[in-house]
């Protein structure tokens, strides 16, 4: 159960039907008050408990008195020339993450942050240069949703025009229909905070929450093997895979969490997962390193990793920032990889860059964040950050 915060109220976005059941229980009321609240949350975007009109007024005058409400406030907005906006939040007074909405046609992605900041330390991430504070709580994972859905239906009106079956399950706080897919790709590895990021899914895919298909929330991991077993036990939603290299010596480089779960194990979980979920396919991210893991032989080894298996590879143009040694590879590179991908019998796909002028495309988020690691493995700690 989500504790009070420093402000004494307890916030409502980060308990689950179950637990708002039981707050609401031991408040004195009956539990169908909780799908009342929900309702008015989640469906209706209203955070103010005296304007839920429909529940009681002196159970509104209770409940006021000791539950809120409470999103991230928003430190700083940009606005891309292809759409794409990024929000810097506030986490704590010195301290911000970020979140990145990517509207398209037909459809209209929300890419959250689980962390402030990521301990992981993959090698060409912008986010693992800042270090790590915390862990996301639940209201904070919830909030991001609960805030973008808010202000994009205040920027932009309606959501992508597409009357398809495939784009009808959206977030409908209020009355558009803006965000149809949420993926845990933002700051931070969400299997490290597994606590406060399972409650967050349920809400997320909850009749009464967002009520979103599992096929449109996405977690991506860079592969904390165990944390993705007691996923396959309880959660269901779509899994990626921060993958970046097709054998251990490099990816043990590029994502050091390999060198306590090798690429093996990495498989054998995905594969684990996806038996227990029914699920159709992982999706591999692998980000392309001009000269790094973008030569054709690399490709063939990919495919000797992953053919015959339900995967698809997410092929991303690497987004340089100040201070990187790697760069992007050219396009003839990648659409090579590409190609020799699916001539293997891989499936393949090339990302399309988005958000590039505010720095907002994947692996550039930044944030502000106090690092707070302290013991390390190569230059950071994986052990402060993981929590189960
Ligand atoms: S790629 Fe993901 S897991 Fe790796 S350091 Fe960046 S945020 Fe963390």
């Amino acid at each position: 159960m989500s504790a009070p915060t420093a402000t004494g109220l307890t916030n409502l976005l980060g308990l689950t039907r179950p637990q708002l059941e039981e707050y609401i229980a031991g408040l004195g009321s009956k539990s169908f008050r909780a799908r009342q609240l929900m309702n008015w949350i989640y469906k209706r975007g209203e955070g103010r408990i005296t304007q839920m009109t429909d529940l009681a007024k002196d159970f509104r005058a209770q409940l006021a008195q000791c539950a809120q409400v409470r999103v991230p406030r928003i430190c700083a907005l940009q606005v891309s020339a292809d759409g794409t906006r990024k929000w810097k939040l506030e986490a704590d007074a010195s301290q911000a993450f970020e979140m990145v909405y990517i509207p398209e046609p037909g459809r209209g992605t929300l890419c959250i942050s689980s962390q402030v900041g990521c301990a992981l330390d993959c090698s060409f991430c912008s986010t693992a240069q800042q270090g790590f504070n915390r862990n996301l709580t639940t209201a904070e994972i919830v909030g991001q949703v609960w805030l973008a859905a808010r202000e994009l239906e205040a920027a932009v009106g309606g959501g992508p025009e597409d009357d398809s079956e495939e784009s009808a399950q959206v977030i409908t706080p209020l009355s558009g229909r803006i965000i149809s897919n949420v993926v845990f790709m933002g700051m931070g590895e969400p299997l490290a905070n597994f606590r406060n990021v399972i409650p967050a899914l349920s809400i997320l895919l909850d009749d009464f929450g967002f009520d979103l298909s599992r096929r449109r929330v996405t977690l991506s991991t860079s592969g904390l093997v165990p944390q993705m077993y007691k996923l396959a036990e309880e959660a269901n939603v779509a899994l990626a895979v921060s993958l970046h290299a097709p054998n251990d010596a490099l990816r043990n480089e590029l994502v050091p969490i390999n060198r306590k779960h090798p690429i093996s194990e990495l498989l054998a979980a995905c594969w684990h997962y996806l038996d227990e979920q029914n699920g159709r396919s992982v999706t591999f991210e692998y980000v392309m390193l001009d000269g790094v893991n973008d030569s054709p032989s690399q490709a063939r080894e990919l495919v000797r990793l992953l053919r015959g298996h339900p995967a698809k590879v997410n092929l991303i143009p690497f987004n340089p920032y100040p201070g990187t040694r790697y760069r992007r590879s050219p396009l003839a590179t990648i659409q090579r990889f590409r190609d020799e991908l699916i001539r293997g019998g891989v499936l393949a796909t090339i990302r399309r860059t988005r958000g590039d002028d505010i720095d907002a495309a994947c692996g550039q988020l930044a944030g502000r964040v106090i690092d707070r690691t302290t013991v390390r493995l190569g230059n950071k700690t994986i052990g402060l950050a993981v929590q189960s």
